[in-house]
C-alpha cells in the first residue's frame, strides 16, 4: 500500500469576493500530478461571492413560523428555505434537498467564518465547481489533480459531524467493490465505498472547523479505485429521505 501523505494548505489569507483560490493554493504548495486537493465549500463560496447579508431577507410567514418552533432567526430561516428545493424535515432543524441533490442540515448555510451579519451558501453547482477548479489549477501550475469540494454536515444515526463530499472531478465518488472476492473467494454483493466522503472527512478533520484557517488539503498517493459517481441517492432510492417525509407529513 502506498504512504498516503496529508498536508494542510498553510497561510491562505481571509478569501473574498473575486479571490483567485486555485492561484492562491498554486503559490503555496507545490502540487504533483494525482494529488487529491479538498477544498471547504466555505472559500470556495467566499471567492465567488455565494454570500447575503442577513438583513437583505424578508421572512415569508413559513420562515416566521419556523424560526419561532426552532428558535431561530426568521432571516436565516428565509435563507435556508431559498437555497432549498424541498424541504424534508421542519424541526427540530430544517432538514432539506438543494438542487443539486445533496440533502443538507440548514442546507448547509453557515453564519461562522464570515463577517458578522454575513451568511454563505453552498455553490450551487458544486460539480461544476470542482471541474472548474480542476482547469484553474492546471492553468496555474500545469499539475492534474483531482479536487474535493467539502462540508461539515452532520449525519444520521451518530452524533458528531464530519467532512463530505459535495462535488469532486478526476475519480469517482464512489470505489465500487461489487463483483470483487473476499479473503475466502466470497464474491461481494453489496460493497460500495464512498471514497470521496473518506478523503472529504479527513480532510475535514485537517481544517478543523473554528479558527485553524486550513480551507485546503492536499492528499499525496492515495491508490487508484474504479467505480461510479452515483453518491446522491434517487428518490426511489432514498429510503431514509421517504421515511421521514411520510412521518413529517402525518
Ligand atoms: P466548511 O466546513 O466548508 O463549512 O468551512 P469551515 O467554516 O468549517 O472552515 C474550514 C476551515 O477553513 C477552517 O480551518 C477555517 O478556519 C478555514 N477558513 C474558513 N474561511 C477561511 C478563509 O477565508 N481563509 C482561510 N485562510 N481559512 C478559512
Ligand atoms: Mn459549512
Ligand atoms: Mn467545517
Amino acid at each position: 500500500m502506498e504512504n498516503i501523505q496529508v498536508m494542510g494548505v498553510q497561510d491562505l489569507p481571509l478569501i473574498h469576493a473575486g479571490d483567485n483560490i486555485a492561484q492562491m493554493i498554486c503559490k503555496r504548495v507545490l502540487l504533483q500530478d494525482g494529488d487529491i486537493l479538498c477544498i471547504a465549500s466555505t472559500i470556495y463560496s467566499k471567492a465567488k461571492g455565494y454570500t447575503k447579508k442577513l438583513s437583505s431577507f424578508t421572512p415569508s410567514e413559513r420562515a416566521v413560523r419556523l424560526g419561532k418552533l426552532n428558535g431561530e432567526d426568521p432571516r436565516f430561516v428565509q435563507a435556508v428555505l431559498d437555497a432549498s428545493t424541498d424541504i424534508i424535515m421542519e424541526h427540530p432543524f430544517i432538514l432539506s434537498e438543494m438542487a443539486f441533490g445533496h440533502i443538507g442540515v440548514r442546507a448547509g448555510v453557515d453564519q461562522s467564518n464570515i463577517e458578522d451579519d454575513m451568511i454563505i451558501f453552498l455553490p450551487p453547482d458544486p460539480m461544476k465547481s470542482a471541474l472548474d477548479l480542476q482547469d484553474e489549477i492546471k492553468k496555474n501550475c500545469g499539475r492534474d489533480v483531482g479536487i474535493i469540494i467539502t462540508d461539515t454536515c452532520g449525519r444520521s444515526f451518530r452524533r458528531g459531524q464530519t467532512g463530505h463530499a459535495i462535488g469532486w472531478g478526476g475519480f469517482t465518488a464512489i470505489r465500487d467493490f461489487r463483483g470483487d472476492t473476499d479473503l475466502f473467494g466470497h464474491v461481494l454483493k453489496i460493497t460500495e465505498e464512498a471514497v470521496a466522503d473518506e478523503i472529504a472527512g479527513f480532510a475535514n478533520f485537517v481544517m478543523g472547523e473554528s479558527n485553524n484557517g486550513v480551507p485546503a488539503v492536499v492528499f499525496r498517493n492515495c491508490p487508484k479505485w474504479t467505480g461510479h459517481d452515483n453518491l446522491y441517492f434517487r428518490n426511489d432510492e432514498d429510503i431514509t429521505k421517504k421515511v421521514l417525509k411520510k412521518e413529517w407529513n402525518q
